[in-house]
């Protein structure tokens, strides 16, 4: 079968396209023919080193596609079943060897594009406002990256929850993408000088409750000015490069407030976790209560442009590799 292999890390070359071997599924796994799989910054990190893979890797951590073999004392699933899955490398390629727990099954009405297209980045959306900090009506929230793939599912879910949005993005063209999903406010980063300044001007003058920033380096020391006494700073990832170390005395000179650095693989670590978080997020895509923007769609061939577009910031909302 068809995969890309990773053997070195470094730019988006080292994406190699190969022929390699038929999967067999192990103990509790299942083999599941790949129909999408999502794009995602974590497999930038991943192909970079900046998280680190026994070589060489497939990488690819969103998938959906039907179980076409299982292993020994696999009960979860069944040859024939339709299932995504996320956060286990593997998914560009044309099948996938999966732990059969962390299989979710995909309900009628939710197809394979939708489901490799939401998975990921929809139950990172549905923790992060719900769990890591829970939204509550009349907030006002910073979401830096407002057109990204992780940034309109933001928009939506906050200001289905009664929140307002105030978004950043690069470009007048994603700032209309941010405002369809909901923004009621979107800055251009370029624009501003200072962009708290300007967060807390579009607030009334007052700092905002919370700020969810996955841009991270570029961004951080205007995420931390823009919240209010003790507001909380939701760091879930760093488009723009890593933070640097910072002294946690910030925290209170900035209002005792709070970080928090969290992952999704915290958030769905046991089974039921996972399918419960899956099944709302699948059920919104089914009753269209949450739209997904799929933008561009790339044959394996084509994997290393993938991410070129999204690490030259010309992507909005969501990447698949059709395999
Ligand atoms: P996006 O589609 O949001 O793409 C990244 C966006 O970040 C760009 O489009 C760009 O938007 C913005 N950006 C700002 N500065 C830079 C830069 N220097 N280089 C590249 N992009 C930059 O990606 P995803 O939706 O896949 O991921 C968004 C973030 O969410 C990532 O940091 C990812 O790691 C994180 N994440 C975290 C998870 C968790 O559990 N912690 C799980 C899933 C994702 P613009 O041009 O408008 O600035």
């Amino acid at each position: 079968m068809r995969a890309i292999q990773v053997s070195e890390v470094g730019g988006p070359e080292v994406l190699r396209l190969v022929d390699a071997d038929q999967p067999v599924p192990g103990p509790g796994q299942a083999v599941v023919e790949v129909a999408a799989s999502g794009v995602n910054y974590l497999d930038v990190y991943h192909r970079q080193g900046r998280y680190t893979l026994p070589m060489p890797f497939t990488p690819g951590t969103e998938g959906a596609g039907t179980v076409v073999e299982i292993g020994p004392g696999v009960a979860d699933v069944a040859v024939g079943d339709r299932v995504g899955w996320v956060e286990i490398p593997g998914t560009y390629a044309e099948q996938a060897v999966v732990d059969a727990s962390r299989l979710v099954p995909l309900p009628d009405g939710v197809d394979f594009e939708a489901a490799a297209a939401v998975l990921l980045q929809g139950m990172t959306a549905h923790y992060l406002v719900k769990d890591a900090y829970p939204v509550q009506p009349g907030d006002t929230v910073l979401v830096h990256a407002a057109a990204g793939g992780m940034g309109l599912l933001l928009t939506q879910l906050i200001t289905h929850l009664g929140g307002r949005v105030i978004g950043t993005t690069s470009t007048p063209e994603k700032a209309e993408l941010a405002r369809r999903a909901g923004a009621a406010e979107v800055i251009l980063y370029s624009a501003v000088d200072d962009l708290a300044a300007e967060v807390k001007r579009l607030n009334g003058g007052q700092g905002l409750p919370v700020v969810f920033d996955g841009v991270g380096r570029d961004t951080f020391d205007a995420s931390l000015a823009s919240l209010r006494t003790r507001g909380h700073l939701v760091l879930f990832g760093a488009a723009s490069g890593a933070v640097p170390p910072f002294d946690p005395i910030r925290l209170a000179q900035g209002g005792s407030l709070t970080l928090i650095r969290p992952s999704l693989g915290h958030f769905v670590a046991d089974r039921s976790e996972l399918l419960s978080r899956a099944a709302d997020v699948l059920e919104w895509v089914r009753t269209k209560a949450l739209e997904v923007t799929v933008t561009a769609r790339y044959p394996l061939a084509e994997v290393a442009q993938a991410h070129r577009d999204l690490e030259a910031r010309r992507t909005t909302g969501k990447l698949l590799v059709i395999p």
